[in-house]
């Protein structure tokens, strides 16, 4: 079978040593043409897919596909797989723990203390006294929420069906979710129905001095109803690691505000030693004319 690379973002010396090792009958090339069946894609060179008229399954190399699903280039007929990389999957859980506990332990406040030489004990409190809203329990969603779980905070989660993750409360009532959650991640897919979703009317239902951490996408922040909750002390503090447009620019306000940390764009990274083989595993899928992994719905858009 031949299998196309096409990406101006990942580097092919990452993958095609990997991807030919375990598919040493299969040839990757990095041109399109006629007989490509699988289109490795992210971030593919325009005109990628006007010369790929026999291929069976377009497999994006990173787990969100708001780009790909946006593009009309991309031909609707062919389906197209997300990747679940068990690899980044725990990456983000660890960002997302990292950020959790940084703010319930108080560590961005004692950073700000110790820039002023102030030596000022906060008042501890007990992991099962935060309650966590996950917005989104999918691949990524429901592994950190039962990582904070194992730490002993309450978890909540939303999502668009109720999911059963154990341990966790899952509902479809997101005004629930946010009046009961001291702190929120959001880990939502970017779509029409999530674009702006950490909004004012939204951020206001959350407890005072609520903690925001969106790891998800930058169109999910509305940035200045955020900065309205930060500035208000709404919210106590936001962690950052995906912006609208990336990078940030050098001139926003969030890289010197005092209650936001930005990280840029790092949460969890396409791994390449744990992603080849779930992509090898979808190419073996196509060749024996089964279903593939990780297939987007295209009607939800994720
Ligand atoms: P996923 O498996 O598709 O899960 C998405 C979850 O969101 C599902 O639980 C889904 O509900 C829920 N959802 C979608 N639309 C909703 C709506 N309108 N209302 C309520 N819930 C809704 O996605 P994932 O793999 O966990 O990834 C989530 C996102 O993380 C990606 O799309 C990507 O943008 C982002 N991401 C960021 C980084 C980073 O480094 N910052 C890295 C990887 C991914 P159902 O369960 O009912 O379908």
């Amino acid at each position: 079978m031949k299998v196309l690379f096409a990406s101006t973002s990942e580097d092919p010396d990452h993958w095609l040593p990997g991807l030919q090792a375990l598919l040493s009958e299969d040839e990757f090339v990095q041109e399109p043409g006629p007989d490509v069946e699988v289109a490795l894609v992210a971030n593919p060179p325009p005109g990628t897919f006007e010369r790929l008229p026999n291929l069976k399954l377009v497999q994006s190399l990173w787990m969100g596909v708001e780009k790909l699903l946006a593009d009309p280039a991309v031909p609707a007929s062919v389906p197209l797989a997300r990747l679940i990389d068990p690899g980044m999957v725990a990456a983000m859980t660890e960002t997302v723990l990292a950020h959790v506990l940084d703010w319930h332990r108080h560590h961005f406040r004692y950073r700000a203390q110790q820039a002023e030489r102030r030596w000022r004990p906060l008042p501890q409190f007990l992991a099962g006294d935060r309650t966590v809203g996950v917005l989104g329990l999918g691949a990524l969603g429901a592994d950190a929420a039962q990582a904070l779980r194992a730490h002993g905070f309450r978890v909540v989660g939303w999502s668009r069906r109720k999911k059963n993750v154990v341990g966790v409360e899952s509902s479809t009532d997101l005004s629930e979710i946010l009046r009961k959650s001291s702190v929120i991640v959001c880990l939502l897919p970017l779509t029409e129905q999530t674009m702006g979703i950490l909004n004012s009317e939204h951020l206001n239902l959350l407890p005072d001095g609520s903690c925001v951490i969106n790891v998800a996408r930058g169109g999910h922040m509305v940035e200045k109803d955020l900065l309205a909750a930060l500035d208000s002390g709404k919210l106590s503090h936001a962690y950052l690691d995906v912006f609208e447009p990336e990078p940030l620019p050098p001139e926003h306000p969030f890289w010197t505000h005092p209650k936001v940390t930005v990280t840029p764009h790092i949460a969890a990274l396409t791994e390449p030693r744990t992603s080849i083989p779930k992509i090898v595993a979808n190419i073996e899928r196509v060749r024996r004319g089964a279903k593939p992994e990780g297939l987007v719905d295209r009607s939800a858009g994720y």
